[in-house]
């Protein structure tokens, strides 16, 4: 058992004891004062009966005759059967003129000089044994009226009252005993839902990541904790899954190029080559390791997002600069392919953001526009606000993208057709990265042979006002 199990059963235990005992106690204190109450009601009606008789048969102050004492033994079997009254009938000096053969209280100066009316608790020695002294408890009754003390001794209220006080005890040893199970039982309840947690977390940390904690418990505090618990560890699983699939997808992509390259230079070095064959072989090699290089480097920003810092650093960018800069970057590029490049930026906008990160998200789309659109195409660039936002969009003329893939084409390496492609399959899952990095969304809308159009959203914030 662990240390908290124990200590909750010593908690429930001693809860639940103490409430019952001081249940019970106020009951009984109260079932007993009742009693009492009504013994002393009714044994001052005998008291009072017998003084009656006594003072009508003109007693003196000699032993009552006979047929006076039958009539009060009569009159107290009359009101019990079972013989547990008796009387005893003194003068107030100490005379005694009556004393039924029942009456074994010891006749002292306390019963002789009490109040006129007094319900006294008294011990009563039943045997020679000094345990019987103290087991025997009477309730005496001392009625005082025209110079004659009466005194009625009644076993039977007290008895009554004593079973009730053992009645209790018995209840509270049987409280005790129940108690300490109970207890137990409670905290198994209660810690159940812990059990499971440890459980499920012991098999993650073994490497379960699908292991997920059963519902143990209705409460609804425990029901919450488990639910939010379960949806960490499935984010975790789902991340895993996401870092594998990224580490063989990133393997494989650096896999193939690397494979093609080393295949054609050792094709190269297998025999004596003019200069101009291997200055060919040589520059294809620089372009696609830089190719490489550039995916090694999108994929370390992918791989290492670091979002809050990120955003911390923020600062207001200008949107019309961030248009014309990319245009005017990519124009060389769009010139040797034929295409044109046209802006249309509203002035005045600002977002905060990153400026290289957005930079490098709108030469991505920009570049896209111009590789995939044929010569003599126009790439048309426009940013405009738009309710707190801002939208920049990037038209071309190209092929265009199947509705089909257009959800994929924001997935890490994915390509239409990677025979044809030149990228990497990069580019536009690094733009949603950022665009999503700066609390925007990006929307595609293409249909094929009508050309595509990208719309970056990207929220203004409060550095500057959406301009008009
Ligand atoms: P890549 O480096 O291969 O271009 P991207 O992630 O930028 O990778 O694009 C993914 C795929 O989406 C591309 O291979 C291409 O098939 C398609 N694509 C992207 N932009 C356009 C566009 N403007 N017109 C047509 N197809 C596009």
């Amino acid at each position: 058992m662990r240390p908290l199990q124990v200590r909750l059963i010593a908690w429930i235990a001693t809860g639940t004891l103490a409430v019952f005992c001081c249940a019970l106690l106020a009951s009984n204190l109260y079932a007993i004062h009742r009693v009492t109450q009504y013994s002393k009601k009714y044994l001052k009606g005998i008291a009072r009966k017998v003084a009656e008789i006594t003072l009508a048969a003109g007693a003196g102050d000699q032993p009552l005759p006979a047929p006076v004492a039958e009539d009060i033994e009569e009159h107290l079997a009359f009101l019990d059967s079972q013989q547990r009254l008796a009387v005893a009938v003194l003068t107030t000096d100490g005379r005694v003129l009556y004393r039924s053969e029942r009456f074994n209280v010891p006749l002292d100066q306390r019963l002789l000089r009490g109040d006129r009316s007094q319900l006294r608790l008294l011990g009563v020695q039943s045997g020679p044994e000094v345990s019987d002294a103290l087991s025997e408890w009477r309730f005496v009754f001392r009625h005082e009226e025209a110079g004659l003390i009466v005194l009625v001794c009644d076993a039977h209220h007290f008895e009554l009252a004593e079973r009730l006080t053992e009645g209790g005890l018995v209840a509270v040893l049987v409280a005790l005993l129940l108690a300490v199970p109970t207890g137990y039982l409670v905290s198994r309840r209660i810690l159940r839902p812990f059990d499971a947690i440890a459980q499920t977390a012991a098999c993650v940390r073994r490497g379960d990541l699908q292991a997920r904690i059963p519902v143990v418990s209705r409460t609804p505090e425990v029901l919450q904790l488990i639910e939010a618990l379960n949806a960490t560890f499935a984010e975790l699983e789902a991340a895993f899954c996401r870092i594998r699939q990224f580490s063989a997808d990133a393997a494989h992509e650096l896999n193939t190029p690397l494979t093609a390259l080393r295949g054609s230079i050792e094709v190269c070095l297998a025999k004596e080559r003019a200069p101009e064959e291997y200055q060919t072989v040589l520059a294809d090699s620089v372009q696609e390791i830089s190719r490489l290089s550039g995916m090694v480097r999108d994929l370390l920003l992918l791989a290492n997002p670091g979002s809050a810092e990120r955003r911390a650093a923020f600062s207001p960018v200008d949107v019309q600069a961030l248009v014309s800069e990319t245009a005017e970057r990519l124009s060389v590029i769009a010139e040797q392919s034929g295409v044109r490049i046209v802006t249309e930026a509203a002035p005045g906008i600002h977002v905060p953001g990153d400026a290289m990160l957005l930079h490098r998200a709108l030469y991505n789309l920009v570049h896209n526009a111009v590789r995939y659109s044929p010569a003599g195409a126009t790439v048309l660039v426009r940013s405009a606000p738009l309710d707190g936002a801002v939208a920049i969009a990037v038209e071309d003329q190209g092929p265009g993208i199947p509705r089909d893939h257009q959800e994929r084409i924001f997935e890490r390496f994915y390509r239409l057709d990677p025979s044809r492609s030149v990228g990497t399959g990069l580019g536009l899952s690094m733009v949603k990265w950022i665009v999503e990095l700066h609390e925007g969304r990006i929307e595609v809308d293409s249909q094929p042979g009508q050309g595509s159009r990208f719309r970056v959203i990207l929220p203004t914030g409060s550095t500057a006002p959406a301009a008009g």
